[in-house]
């Protein structure tokens, strides 16, 4: 059996016993993009090799794509997962710089990041192509972190509803009766990287609205779907947001990349009481 599978096994059973003890399972998931050099990543890992992990916070890295290899072989185990941040939505062939599902599934991949705002913003990403996207990685057991958000002009005239109604439908369409084994990432796209984050009630809101337009998809899977908040996460307001309802974890970006403030937020979601 492969790492991944185990993995995969391990991150399951654990979901069992957390629903059975009453808890859950938080995610703490770190984008980091373009960032970090092979000697930077070491001295990360190292550095949060000695932290201690709770059993119930799955801590998912998503580093640049040359690095994640080298990055598992010095640092995997039951709480720390890898990810990829994209991943092409063909199997294989003349698709030059494309990185396909099956090449992470062999580079021992249990996640990968889709439809992040700067790849729609930035590479024309449309929800279609993070649809199809989404459902190559479910093909080859890969779990999709779909991202999704809205606009400051789509917040503020009130349109913000329907945009991620509109994103979230076109996984549903694809991903079918696989939707409750992706987890969505609600990023606003004004709050990334910009330090203005959504009010706690702003958050409950629009995670509850997005947990029912998934629920009206899969009646069954309920209390299954995952949502992320991302945007401006940091040392300072993870607290406030963990508790929200509807929020089961954070994708943090500017944040993870300083291993200090990734770990104090680790630490402060391990304190009793803080979930
Ligand atoms: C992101 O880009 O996914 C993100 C959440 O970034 P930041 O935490 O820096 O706002």
């Amino acid at each position: 059996m492969e790492r991944r599978e185990i993995e995969q096994l391990v991150r399951t059973h654990m979901e069992q016993k957390l629903e059975a003890e009453g808890k859950r399972e938080y995610i703490i998931a770190a984008n980091w993009k373009m960032n970090m050099s092979a000697k930077e990543t070491r001295a990360f890992l190292k550095e949060l090799s000695d932290t201690n992990i709770p059993e119930y916070l799955n801590i998912i890295l998503f580093p640049p794509f040359p690095y994640l290899p080298a990055a598992q072989k010095m640092l995997r185990y039951e709480a720390v997962t890898y990810g990829a941040q994209d991943v092409a939505e063909k199997d294989k062939g003349a698709y030059t710089g494309e990185v396909s599902a099956a090449m992470l599934a062999d580079c021992g991949c249990s996640y990968t990041l889709i439809g992040h705002s700067e790849r729609r913003a930035y590479y024309g990403e449309t929800s279609d192509i993070v649809a199809r996207k989404a459902s190559k990685a479910l093909e080859y057991g890969i779990v999709p972190v779909i991202c999704i958000g809205e606009t400051l002009e789509e917040r503020r005239s009130g349109a913000y509803k329907e945009v991620l109604k509109g994103q979230v439908d076109a996984a549903a369409k694809v991903c079918q009766e696989k939707l409750a084994q992706c987890i969505i990432a609600y990023e606003p796209v004004w709050a990334i990287g910009t330090g203005v984050i959504p009010t706690t009630k702003e958050i409950e809101e629009t995670h509850r609205y997005i947990h029912d337009v998934l629920a009206s998809y899969d009646k069954h899977a309920g209390a299954k779907f995952r949502i992320l908040y991302g945007g401006s996460v940091n040392e300072n307001n993870v607290r406030d947001i963990a508790p929200v309802p509807f929020v089961d974890g954070f994708l943090i970006g500017g944040a993870s990349l300083k291993v200090e403030s990734f770990k104090n937020i680790i630490n402060l979601l391990s304190l009793d009481g803080c979930l």
